[in-house]
């Protein structure tokens, strides 16, 4: 490890130490969305060390994604957002190799880049794509870290291959979106399930600590709560019919 490395991570190699540190650095994470999910998420993984992180995104940053996405200032608005939140992560830390896909989330892309990473993580805004993230992830055997909000109101579930049961089989209907045609959040939602997806994702990497693992994590807002909801069966029902 290199002395400005010692020096950046000092404080968390108080808490993990050196080995753990080195398996952050030699690992890859894709985020699939920069939103506000993966603003957060992204930032984190970062600030932590994460060797090398993907980042897949087909949007533009709008003056509407400044009030949660806080990769994002002002003046990225009309830029795509993987680059601006390339620019940005790079800035945060040299040390991690980011790479920008501006481009939409197809299966094809999908199952090219998870079979180059050691975990993914969620930054999407609809169930369509993550079943699609899933299903791959499955047939790769990589964990996916979900996180999908509303309003005041998050969830958080890890899906790993072996360990729990898929997205799927966990929400086998995908949730309502309600009457609108874009999702309502509330500020820090995102930011606080972001981080936790981020907290999930360095556990996994460095084998510190214990994943959230057959639980899901719900979290509301409005009243500060968190609750969890325990996955007695462990299998994959829905796949493996
Ligand atoms: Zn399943």
């Amino acid at each position: 490890m290199y002395p400005d490395e010692l020096e950046r991570y000092h404080r968390q190699l108080l808490v993990i130490g050196r080995e753990a540190q080195e398996k952050i650095r030699r690992s890859s994470v894709l985020v699939v969305g920069v939103g506000g999910l993966g603003s957060i998420a992204s930032l984190h993984l970062a600030a932590a060390g994460i060797g090398r992180l993907v980042l897949i995104d087909n949007g533009k940053v709008e003056l509407s994604n400044l009030q949660r996405q806080i990769l994002y200032t002002v003046d990225d608005i009309g830029k795509p957002k993987v680059y601006s939140a390339a620019h940005r992560l790079s800035e945060l830390n040299p040390g991690t190799s980011i790479h920008p896909i501006y481009a939409d989330a197809t299966p094809e892309l999908l199952r090219e880049v998870i079979s180059g990473v050691d975990v993914v993580v969620d930054g999407l805004d609809n169930w369509e794509t993550r079943i699609i993230v899933d299903k791959i992830c499955y047939e790769l055997g990589k964990p996916y870290v979900h996180a999908g909000i509303h309003g005041f109101y998050g969830q958080l579930y890890i899906a790993w291959p072996g360990k729990t049961p898929c997205l799927r089989c966990v929400f086998p209907r995908p949730p309502r979106r309600g009457n609108g045609d874009v999702i309502p959040v509330f500020s820090t939602t995102p930011g606080i399930l972001g981080l936790l997806e981020a907290n999930e994702a360095l556990k996994i990497i460095s084998g510190v600590g214990k994943p959230l693992l057959n639980k899901i994590l719900v979290y509301d807002g409005k009243t500060g709560l968190f609750d969890y909801v325990e996955i007695r069966d462990a299998d994959c029902r829905v796949c493996e019919e």
